[in-house]
Parts: structure tokens; sequence; C-alpha cells
């Protein structure tokens, strides 16, 4: 039976153009007869386009993007949007490959819950929980994970004292530090400081993208990622590495342009290190309520400590990325791995109903 998956992509987001890469490289690795794949755009503007379902090969990002449709905004959302075709009902399974605000912070998951439409991924209070980088944190912190020090400021607390602000950054964190929008993700708006000049820059950039920033201490040490993949009982994968080239940091560039950043897997370490870092991982997978799957990111320092920076509910997800590769070298190849986020999906719908 071929399963019908309803691939939502793009969204309104600053990492609107990851997603369409993203989703390109998906469709692309999943064309076989196992899955019917229906694109769903959203514009960066918020409006949806259905197309229709994909027969062939998709070569851009634009033909993907405008296979067919008008143009809905949500409020417009007939509940025709999610039927793969009037003739052949709702789609089995919606993959929501959307990063960033409006797509992996539980909105669109709150959406599909009301639809009653299995969804692959976390739910609700996962995904928005995990956007939200200073909840997260003050999860993790009430898990006991470790961490690096952070200060938060919401943008009228720093519009009107900002001598202040910066003042609390320099005694509770120092330099060099991190400035980072609460509510994103690829590095956008995120700047690394080493004095006060730099700092003020960095806020006024953050909060262009948000209007909740956190500042956190920067810390010198290796990137090391891990993937885990389950629902009530989660797995996590062998650990990589990341290497950017000579950067101050694994900014956007790193990410997505320059091509120089390698990613080691596994990661050379030791298997002290790594047990600790799996417990970590699945400690703030749980810590979260997550579901389907995670990206944990974590700093491992030269004396051996651990520290977890983040997870992502949504991760980069083309075969070149790091959750597919590391899925990989863990015994579980990319066709295979959508299958399992399928099959979670749809186990998590039915034990709910
Ligand atoms: P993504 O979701 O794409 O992983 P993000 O936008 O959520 O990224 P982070 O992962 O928090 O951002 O940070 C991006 C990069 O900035 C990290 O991979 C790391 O290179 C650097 N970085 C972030 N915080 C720190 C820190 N406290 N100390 C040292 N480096 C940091
Ligand atoms: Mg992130
Ligand atoms: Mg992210
Ligand atoms: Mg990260």
């Amino acid at each position: 039976m071929t399963i019908k998956i309803g691939l939502l992509y793009g969204g309104k987001s600053a990492e609107h153009h990851v997603s369409m890469q993203t989703a390109l490289a998906v469709i692309k690795a999943l064309n076989s007869d196992k899955f019917d794949i229906y694109p769903i755009y959203i514009t960066e503007e918020g409006q949806w386009i259905k197309g229709a379902q994909l027969n062939g090969p998709v070569d851009s990002v634009k033909e993907l993007a405008f296979s067919e449709g008008n143009a809905l905004s949500p409020m417009a959302l007939a509940p025709t949007l999610f039927q793969s075709s009037a003739e052949q009902g709702p789609f089995d399974v919606i993959f929501p490959l959307l990063h960033g605000p409006n797509g992996e912070d539980g909105t669109v998951q709150g959406m599909l819950e009301l639809l009653n439409l299995p969804y692959v991924g976390n739910g609700v209070l996962a995904s928005s929980a995990g956007m939200d980088k200073v909840i997260m944190k003050n999860i993790f912190a009430q898990a006991g994970l470790s961490q690096v020090n952070y200060v938060w400021f919401i943008r009228s607390e720093w519009e009107t004292a900002r001598e202040e602000a910066y003042h609390n950054v320099e005694n509770e964190i120092g330099y060099p530090c991190f400035v980072k929008p609460a509510n994103l993700g690829s590095s956008v708006g995120i700047s690394k400081c080493s004095n006060r000049n730099e700092l003020e820059a960095a806020f006024k950039e953050a909060f262009m993208f948000d209007r909740k920033i956190i500042i956190e201490e920067g810390v010198t040490a290796r990137e090391i990622e891990a993937g885990v993949l389950g629902n009530d009982y989660p797995e996590c994968s062998v650990a990589g590495e990341i290497v950017p080239k000579d950067k101050a940091f694994y900014d956007y560039k790193a990410k997505y342009e320059d091509g120089e950043t390698s990613l080691i897997i596994p990661a050379e370490m030791t298997a002290d290190e790594y047990e600790r870092l799996k417990d970590m991982a699945i400690t703030a997978y749980k810590a979260l309520d997550c579901s389907g799957l995670v990206r944990a990111d974590f700093f491992l320092t030269h004396d051996g400590k651990l520290f977890i920076n983040e997870v992502n509910t949504m991760p980069g997800f083309t075969p070149f990325s790091m959750f597919p590769l590391l899925w990989k070298h863990t015994g579980v190849e990319y066709p295979e791995l959508i299958e399992r986020l399928v099959n979670l999906a749809i186990e998590r719908h039915q034990e709910k109903q």
C-alpha cells in the first residue's frame, strides 16, 4: 500500500529557504512506490498553495513550489486542503518539513491536532517549548542538564534600559558571549561578541528577528550532535562532530552556503563521553516531552565537560544533513528513516484516539 504524504514546506519564517531546499531533497529521495507525495507550499507571507500529486522527478525548488493550485490564506483553509484529492480522501500523514516560527513551533502542529491528522515529528508542547531557547533552557535546567550560563531580555526591557541590559550581560555572562533571537534557527540573527560595541550591534540584530533574545556564555569546545528517534521508547544515534572551517562559529553560511564544514561521524570521543551524551540527549527528550525525532546539539570541552546547547524539533533533513547521516551510521538508511517517522506519527495518532 502506498502511503499518501502531504508535505508542508516553505513557511512564514526566516528559515523559509532552508525548508525549500530540504523539501526538494526529501522528495527526490522519496521517489518510490511506497509513498505518494503531495506538496503543500507555504509562502513567506503565509499563503498556502496545494500542489497536485507529484508523478515525476522534480528538479527545482521553484517547480516544486508552484506545481499547481491557488494561494489560500490560513483563514480560508478549507478541509479539502488536507485531502490528497476529492476521490482519495485525506492524507495518511502530514510531514511538516518546516523550520523556525510558524511551523517548527507548535502552531502548525496544533492545527493538525484539531484536524485529527497524523503528522511527523513533535507535538504541540515539545515544538513550542523547543522553539523558545529560554523556555527550553529553563526546562533543561530543571531536569539537571548542564548548560552554559544565560540571561534573556524582551525588547521593551532593552528599549527602556539599554545600559542596564548591557551591564547585566557583562556582569553575569562576560565576553565572549553569543546573542541569539530566542525563537529561530539556522544561526539566523546570532552574533558572537567580544566587546561592548559588538554587544550593542548584536542586540539590535537579534531584536530584528524576535521580541525576545537570549545571551549565552561563549564556550571554547567541540560541537557534537546526536539524533534521537522514537515516541515513548526513544533511541539515540551515534554522535557526530561539526568542524566549520576557519570560522568564528557555525553560522548560516557555514551551514548552507560555503560547503566547507566537515561532519565527522562517528565523532571521536571516549565511551564514557558518549554514554553521558546519550543520557543527556534522552533526558532532554523526555524533559520536553518530545516524540518522533530531535537533533540534540552539545558542546564538549577539552577537559571532557558536556553542555547541552539546544534541541531542534525539526532538524535539517536532506540526505546530507547531520540528522539523517547520524542514523545512516547507526544503521538506518534514509528511506527507512522516513518510514520510521511516518510510523511513529501514525502510532502516536492511534494512541490518542
Ligand atoms: P540550528 O537550529 O540550525 O542548529 P540555532 O540558530 O538554533 O541553529 P545554535 O545552535 O544555538 O543556533 O547556535 C548556532 C551556532 O553558534 C552553534 O552551532 C555554535 O557554533 C555557535 N554557538 C552558539 N552558542 C554558543 C555558545 N554558547 N558557545 C559557543 N558557541 C556557540
Ligand atoms: Mg536550533
Ligand atoms: Mg533549528
Ligand atoms: Mg544548533
